[in-house]
């Protein structure tokens, strides 16, 4: 049911490679030094956006009366909805309570699956829900204006 994008917590582990070589080995192991730095970077500067989320897969609302269940839970503080390629999800944005003040995973080593295949390399930080969506419903005024937009008898469907 969860779909999330989540986790920038490969950053702390990594430097456990640093350990000295000789030659070329070196010379590779620096280059993923840097990478790693420049990871952790960016997990700094995004305040770990992919764990203060959840997404939840939904079916595809088409009937006036599924979109009016869609504008309910859109009422619900936090609760966002977009459709992408692979279908209509629930964006909730709540944090994870494993995320520590300090930014860091408190269960790093046991930290879920879908943490562990989140890759930085394709995630939020440079590429938002909203701006990687067909459609983003960030407001229940939004989803409402679309409804109207989409069904002419929106407004006597009561
Ligand atoms: S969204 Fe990307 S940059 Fe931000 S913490 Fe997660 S993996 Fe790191
Ligand atoms: S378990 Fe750890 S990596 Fe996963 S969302 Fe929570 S804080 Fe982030």
């Amino acid at each position: 049911m969860v779909v999330a994008r989540h986790t920038h917590r490969q950053w702390l582990k990594p430097f456990a490679f640093s350990r000295s070589v000789g030659g070329r080995k070196i010379s590779r192991r620096m280059k993923k030094k840097a990478a790693i730095h420049s990871e952790l970077a960016r997990c700094r500067d995004c305040n770990q956006l992919c764990c203060r989320y959840i997404t939840v897969k939904i079916p595809a609302p088409r009937t006036i009366c599924d979109f009016d269940g869609l504008l309910w839970q859109l009422a619900h503080e936090n609760v966002k909805a977009f459709k992408d390629s692979t279908g209509w999800h629930l964006l909730i944005y709540n944090s994870c309570m494993h995320l520590e003040d300090s930014g860091e995973c408190a269960i790093y080593e046991g930290r879920p699956i879908t943490c562990r295949e989140h890759s930085i390399n394709s995630c939020e930080y440079d590429n938002s829900i909203e701006a990687s969506s067909m459609n983003f419903f960030g407001s229940y005024e939004a989803l409402d204006t679309y409804c109207r937009k989409k069904f002419k008898t929106w407004d006597r469907r009561f």
